[in-house]
């Protein structure tokens, strides 16, 4: 399936205009290259300074879990190395349920694997995504550009930008975000639900080290992720119904430790 898009992408001729150098925008432009499409235009609407690590809604001090199918994805582009020099390993998965016995514990060396995944901060993963765009002549990176409309062509779309200028193309990929404009110009519709849940998320310093374990807790509230990232630090997602999420954020620092640990249970790390 996915070479007979290459193929197709590759025959239709012309550049396909990716509309967002975020995290999804500039990998697709990377694995197009990677798959033989000739050229790629990527359209940013954030100022990108050659060479320093970005600061664009993608790539903030979020952090992202790559797996180890990623992380495999990411050694075939030869960027593995440069992500990894900045993402702490996940060597050990344990999911538990609070006030429930039963435990979960995976570990990369039953699944032969070197890790099982790792966690990256965005801003750095960033870093990496961009220089390898900015490093391959045949992908024109406009930015800061912005997208103002699209029309429809018979084989294909012309694109404006906000300065005036236009341009074709046999492919427009929608790659701005999860509220896409593009999306709604190309009429594709989504649907959206409110499930009255929010995630409050913060990087966390630990007073031990954290082993490389991720930890996957299940509460009355929502669920609780603890990930490893470098530096003994751990990223938290901390979901709930939106007034308690707001609550817990009301919280001074050793109100929210005291939280925290009571729900995080035994087996996480001290928290500084
Ligand atoms: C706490 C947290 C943890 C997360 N962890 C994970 C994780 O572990 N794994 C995971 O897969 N996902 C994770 N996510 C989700 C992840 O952040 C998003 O999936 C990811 O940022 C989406 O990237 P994107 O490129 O699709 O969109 P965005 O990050 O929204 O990027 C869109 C880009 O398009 C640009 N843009 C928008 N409109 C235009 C326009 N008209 N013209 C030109 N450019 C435009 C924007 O400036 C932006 O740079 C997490 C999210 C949060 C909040």
């Amino acid at each position: 399936m996915r070479g007979a898009i290459m193929d197709a992408l590759n025959q239709a001729g012309g550049a396909p205009l990716i509309v967002g150098g975020g995290m999804a925008g500039a990998a697709l432009a990377l694995l197009l290259r990677h798959h033989g499409t000739p050229a790629v235009t990527l359209v940013e609407s954030h100022a990108i300074a050659a060479g320093e690590p970005p600061d664009t809604p993608s790539f903030d001090a979020r952090s992202t879990a790559l797996s180890a199918g990623s992380l495999a994805t990411l050694a075939k582009l030869g960027l593995l190395e440069a992500v990894l020099e900045r993402a702490a390993s996940i060597e050990t998965v344990h999911v538990s349920r609070r006030e429930r016995l039963g435990i979960t514990r995976l570990h990369a060396g039953e699944h032969a694997l070197p890790r099982l995944g790792a966690v990256v901060e965005n801003r750095w993963f960033g870093h990496v995504l961009l220089r390898a765009v900015e490093a391959d002549p045949a992908i024109t990176l406009r930015a800061p550009a912005r997208v103002t409309g699209i029309r429809r062509l018979a084989d294909g779309y012309t694109a404006t930008f906000e300065d005036g200028d236009s341009l074709d193309t046999p492919l427009l990929i929608a790659a701005d975000g999860a509220r896409s404009q593009t999306r709604d110009w190309m009429g594709i519709t989504a649907r959206h639900e409110d499930l009255g849940q929010d995630a409050l998320i913060a990087n966390l310093g630990l007073a031990e080290p954290h082993g490389g374990v991720a930890f996957e807790r299940f509460l009355d509230d929502g669920p609780l992720a603890l990930l490893p990232l470098p530096d003994q630090r751990m990223a938290l997602v901390w979901t709930g119904p939106r007034e308690q999420v707001d609550a817990w954020m009301a919280l001074d620092d050793d109100g929210f430790l005291a939280a925290l640990r009571e729900r995080v249970g035994a087996a996480a790390p001290r928290l500084a």
